[in-house]
């Protein structure tokens, strides 16, 4: 393989990438806006101690989907814990409204979870081990 059909692939990989990410937003945002829907797909609800959903992991025809809801940080929080340019690419406000977003899960290395009372990374052998445990579907506490 020469360095331009590695350039290729790499992009062809990106853009694949880029369209799954797009396909598994789309679903998770028709998902939420039915719930029953949402409740058919639901495996597990990650909730910070004060119950804010933080992670849906959702199981699909095409994959397992990671949703993360939007939610609002407090104006001090977000100063601290964001930059401009984040905030610009990922709230719905140019502030503190964070958008909803979601991948599938074989294109995340790991989930970054947050709400005002929690700041964590979930590793993805954390899900899985979650997921191990096939009562679906349930709520898991990040207590850290
Ligand atoms: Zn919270």
């Amino acid at each position: 393989m020469n360095a331009n059909q590695a350039g290729s692939d790499l992009a062809a990989a990106v853009a694949h990438t880029r369209e799954r990410t797009e396909l598994a937003s789309r679903m998770y945002e028709a998902m939420v806006k039915d719930r029953k829907m949402l409740r058919g797909h639901l495996l597990l609800t990650y909730r910070c101690p004060k119950r804010c959903a933080v992670l849906h992991v959702l199981s699909t025809p095409q994959g397992v989907i990671f949703g993360w809801p939007r939610y609002k940080t407090a104006p001090q929080t977000t100063e601290g814990q964001s930059s401009p340019s984040g905030r610009t690419a990922n709230t719905e406000d140019g502030h503190r409204r964070w958008k909803r977003r979601a991948s599938f899960s074989d294109s995340v290395a790991n989930a970054p979870v947050r709400c005002d009372h929690l700041m964590h990374v979930l590793e993805l052998a954390e899900i899985q081990s979650d997921l191990d445990d096939e009562h679906y579907p349930r709520d898991v506490v990040v207590s850290r």
